[in-house]
């Protein structure tokens, strides 16, 4: 959905006007000026793509984000649940009825090395392919299997939790923190930090891993699927080494990547900065998103981030699909 005030009363004003770089003077936010009963006041074509809802470890339902989405004045949104389309499919006849242009997003949980990568992917069909749809039942039945067996280690030592009452919890996404909540809730532990420390964490007695797909395969599924993948944000990527996540990045372009994460909440002006001139360098378009969790990450506001540090111009959207 373009904008629906004309070119001529719209002003641009540049994203991040504070970073001297070259490579952000490609993306400007146009905004103008609205009257309506409250008085005057600003609008810009603000876009949001990376959110969560209650069916991965948001805490919104899709009329709810969609809802959001509609006070925030955005232009676009993308849900991108982990390893769910469910969120999105729900959302879609609601955003439709809204005139919300909505993207069909997903959030990949991925490995690379001792690390875990989290991978975004747009733009994949209505109809996203039997390969890759089970391959995605696939991840859950990964899942699944590291509950079953997080389940018997517990119960040797003593703590009994049974599959339905964590996945009661976390749906599609249950892991961890589910069984914490629920040990604290049968009282086998004070609070969720001791459930961690006990028995969780990755150096507690009862301690499985997961089984996530590498990252490279990850990203090839994706492209066979018709899809955009986008490295979810960099920033949390080998504590922010440049080096090694500018190296992780070249090493992925042959597997098919094609975008990076440059906007999102936990991105420091620097850092913005920094991933758009990465994107320039490679080739590679950029997408951009708050992260957006309800309640779970109160602090985070649907389009506009930590307190207004994020403002994601549609024409981040235009640029992605021209790639597409
Ligand atoms: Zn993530
Ligand atoms: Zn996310």
């Amino acid at each position: 959905m373009a904008p629906a005030v004309p070119p001529s009363r719209r002003k641009p004003i540049t994203i991040g006007r504070s970073i001297p770089s070259s490579a952000i003077f490609r993306f400007r936010l146009f905004c103008w000026d609205e009257r309506n009963h409250e008085g005057h006041h600003e609008v810009c074509d603000l876009i949001d793509l990376h959110s969560h809802t209650h069916f991965s470890d948001g805490t919104s339902s899709p009329e709810e984000l969609i809802g959001d989405a509609l006070a925030a004045r955005l232009e676009a949104l993308s849900i991108t649940d982990h390893d769910t389309f469910e969120g999105y499919e729900a959302a879609v006849p609601i955003a439709r009825a809204a005139g919300l242009k909505l993207i069909r997003g997903i959030e990949l949980s991925t490995r690379y090395n001792g690390s875990s990568i989290h991978l975004l992917a747009y733009f994949i069909g209505q109809e996203p392919g039997q390969d890759f749809v089970s391959w995605l039942g696939q991840l859950q039945e990964t899942r699944r299997d590291r509950n079953r067996r997080l389940i018997d280690k517990l119960r040797q030592y003593g703590v009994e939790l049974t599959l339905e009452e964590v996945e009661q919890k976390g749906r599609s996404l249950t892991g961890r923190p589910h069984f914490a909540r629920v040990m604290v809730e049968k009282g086998y532990v004070p609070d969720m930090e001791t459930a961690f420390r006990e028995y969780l964490d990755e150096s507690a007695r009862a301690y499985v891993e997961r089984q996530d797909p590498q990252l490279s395969q990850s990203i090839e599924r994706v492209r066979q699927a018709g899809g955009i993948p986008s490295l979810a944000h960099p920033v949390r990527i080998f504590r922010n080494d440049y080096g090694k996540v500018d190296a992780l990045i070249s090493e992925m372009i042959p597997h098919g990547l094609t975008a990076i994460e440059a906007f999102h909440s936990d991105h420091k002006p620097g850092d913005v900065s920094h991933y758009l001139e990465v994107a320039h360098r490679y080739g590679l378009a950029i997408t951009g998103g708050s992260d957006f969790h309800g309640a779970n990450k109160p602090r985070i506001q649907l389009g506009r981030g930590y307190a207004g540090n994020l403002a994601i111009p549609y024409q981040v959207l235009d640029d992605l699909m021209a790639a597409h």
